[in-house]
């Protein structure tokens, strides 16, 4: 079962907690023991699992992905994004997350991100519910 969500970003680079458009995904497909894959289709944006608490958290990471891809380094792609395009393949552009009894096996502190390296803009997101075997 595929469902597809929409995020409209509102800065260049954000990251932004789906957990629950993904809860919501998982609970329209009625699986109750799945696994719930979660991927984003762009070259500049990811997906990634991180801490939810604290929001400094976020904001640390996204300082370290600029300090390994910083804007004023030397780049070929004429675009002018290839920052964006280096911390998407850092972070990657999937995450798998188990299903029990029809809810998202996360950690206590685990949010699930929309990675956004050049927004603002509006992101798609896929979400395939795949069902344990019969
Ligand atoms: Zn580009």
């Amino acid at each position: 079962m595929t469902h597809r969500f929409n995020i409209s970003t509102r800065a260049r680079t954000q990251l932004v907690d789906i957990t629950d458009r993904v809860e919501a995904a998982v609970r329209e497909s009625k699986a109750r023991s799945a696994v719930a894959h979660v991927f984003a289709t762009h070259t500049t944006a990811g997906i990634t699992i991180n801490e939810n608490a604290d929001p400094s958290v976020v904001a640390d990471l996204l300082a370290a992905l600029e300090r390994m891809a910083p804007d004023d380094a030397l780049y070929h792609h004429s675009e002018g994004n290839s920052p964006a395009h280096v911390k998407a393949s850092l972070v990657g552009f999937c995450q798998t997350v188990p299903v029990e009894d029809g809810k998202l096996v996360l950690g206590t502190w685990q949010g699930i991100y929309l990675c956004e390296f050049d927004g603002p803009r509006t992101r798609h997101v896929v979400v395939k519910v795949q069902p344990d075997a019969e």
